[in-house]
């Protein structure tokens, strides 16, 4: 059964950084779907700069040509604290049990793993699929991870046939090149009043423009 790819952030805004992680993570993975899951109040960072509403009108921008990139929003409806582990258990009973589950984030992410809310839960939800720099894998950065956490590196390190044949469990890693793209770097323009343009998708930037988002007070 071909997986479906989990997306959370909180795409303060949204940007190409993400979508092409997307979507060489949908290719390289053979993933059927990626949800997009705005984060409402995340537990682990800084309110985002700007509303929940806000932010997740820019992902349904920023994905409505894509087929088989989906918008989710139940984490931006949920007045408590949002724990992945909370919106995994939600998919994993809607989808049920067979259904291969795959959460998607950047090697920075997986590092600090460690510091989520159930963390090891996670894994027994849905699997984890990192994006690594070629030349810089996991490999030779796990070292420095806690040891809980690189005990599951070793013991669950799997390849992209595993991901369709369990529906949770592996860790898998691709080699994804990471566009020097962030949302931080695209806050701090528009605040500069510099160009965000090839940044991220046009309707996204105009949409910013709109509604004076990120602008200096
Ligand atoms: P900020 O700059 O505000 O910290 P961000 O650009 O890192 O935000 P998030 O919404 O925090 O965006 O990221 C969501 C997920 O996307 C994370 O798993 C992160 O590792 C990944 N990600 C963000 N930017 C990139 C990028 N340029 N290339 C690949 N993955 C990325």
């Amino acid at each position: 059964m071909k997986p479906i790819g989990i997306l959370g952030g909180t795409f303060d805004p949204v940007h190409y950084g993400h979508l092409r992680l997307a979507e060489e993570m949908r290719e390289l993975a053979g993933l059927q779907q990626i949800r997009f899951i705005p984060t409402g109040n995340p537990p682990h960072r800084d309110a985002p700069q700007v509303s929940a509403l806000h932010r997740s009108a820019m992902v349904k921008l920023a994905i409505v040509d894509h087929p088989d990139f989906v918008l989710d929003e139940r984490e931006v409806r949920r007045t408590a604290k949002c724990y992945t582990v909370d919106t995994l258990r939600e998919l994993r009973t809607e989808l049920g049990e067979a259904q291969p589950l795959c959460l998607l984030m950047g090697g920075d992410a997986f590092l600090q793993l460690h510091t989520w809310h159930q963390w090891e839960k996670l894994l027994d939800l849905a699997h984890i699929v990192v994006g690594y720099r070629p030349g810089f894998t996991l490999e030779e950065r796990i070292h420095s991870a806690m040891p809980e956490l690189r005990k599951h590196y070793q013991q669950r390190l799997c390849n992209v046939d595993f991901l369709s044949q369990h529906p949770a469990g592996g860790i898998a890693e691709l080699a994804i090149p990471k566009l020097e793209i962030s949302a931080t770097l695209i806050r701090n323009r528009v605040a500069e009043n510099r160009t965000i343009r090839y940044l991220l998708p046009s309707a996204v930037a105009n949409y910013i423009y709109q509604h004076h988002l990120y602008a200096p007070c």
